[in-house]
């Protein structure tokens, strides 16, 4: 058994707020600069190379990438020989989120309840999933999302007749009717199967996955690659303002589901797919 303090959650919880919120990971910061060689649109490399600038601007002045600077989302993979000492282990990522968004100055765009509205100030609670893995260490995965994109996810539940073709479509018209409002070039997540909450879970998981890797399931791997060059010929580009990079990829994940269910989510993130990772 070994203990991790609450009070080391809470530090790097805070840090990785700031981190996320000025610098995106290696993957998506690529992903960018390539599409700007890509990008067949003269006004929608115009856009990618402002992106580029904002970004490296972001960097060097610690001035977030985008005003959005999320609700905080995390992933915890709680190997089951840690024991945390010195409180709860949602109190201390909270602490973390509080500290990071009050001392990084970033924006506090959480209310208390979603029917009056009244803003927490501080930007928690945090939205965590937590689950129990082998080994005994504490993985944390945070991803702050913007509401731009988040408010155009979909969630579809299918009839397994709609067999392969349905899924590819439907993924296809969430990223459609959500043009320019969820800040083009996205990240489009997917989750194929579970039920209907999994599924969302697992869609909004596979945005934190490495943009340059394919699922290791070769019909999977063949989806995600035919759907990201459906995506791209619809022509909505960088901004919404036309152009050939709609999406810098598309990740699937799936999970075993009902006979006679198939349920599809597609999280849809902006081009500032923020995220970061920490094991303690
Ligand atoms: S969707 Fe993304 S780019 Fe658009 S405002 Fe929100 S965080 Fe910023």
């Amino acid at each position: 058994m070994r203990n991790i303090q609450c009070a080391d959650i809470t530090k790097t919880v805070k840090e990785m707020c700031i981190e996320a919120s000025h610098f995106l990971t290696e993957d998506v910061a690529y992903a960018l600069h390539k599409s700007v060689e890509t990008e067949k649109s003269p006004l929608g490399k115009q856009v990618l190379c402002q992106l580029e600038e904002n970004l490296q601007i972001a960097g060097d002045d610690m001035i977030p990438i985008c005003q959005d600077t999320g609700m905080a989302v995390i992933f915890a993979e709680i190997g089951q020989d840690i024991h945390i000492e010195g409180g709860l282990l949602e109190d201390a990522i909270n602490q973390g989120v509080r500290e990071g968004y009050t001392e990084g100055f970033l924006r506090k765009s959480v209310v208390k309840c979603p029917i009056d509205r009244v803003n927490t100030k501080d930007n928690t609670p945090a939205v965590i999933h937590y689950d129990i893995v082998a080994g005994d260490k504490l993985k944390l995965t945070l991803a702050p999302k913007g509401f731009g994109s988040e408010n155009m996810s979909r969630v579809f539940m299918l009839k397994p007749a709609d067999g392969v073709e349905g899924i590819k479509d439907a993924i296809v018209t969430a990223v459609k009717d959500a043009g320019p409002n969820a800040c083009p070039p996205m990240v489009v997540g997917v989750g194929i199967g579970g039920t209907f909450e999994k599924c969302a879970i697992l869609a909004k998981k596979a945005l934190t996955r490495d943009l340059g890797k394919r699922s290791d399931i070769p019909y999977i791997k063949d989806m995600e690659e035919e759907v990201l060059e459906r995506i791209n010929k619809l022509g909505i580009g960088p901004g919404g303002l036309g152009g050939s990079t709609t999406a810098f990829a598309v990740n699937i994940n799936t999970y075993p589901t009902h006979i006679a269910g198939m349920p599809v989510a597609v999280n849809i993130c902006c081009h500032v797919n923020r995220h970061s990772v920490r094991e303690l």
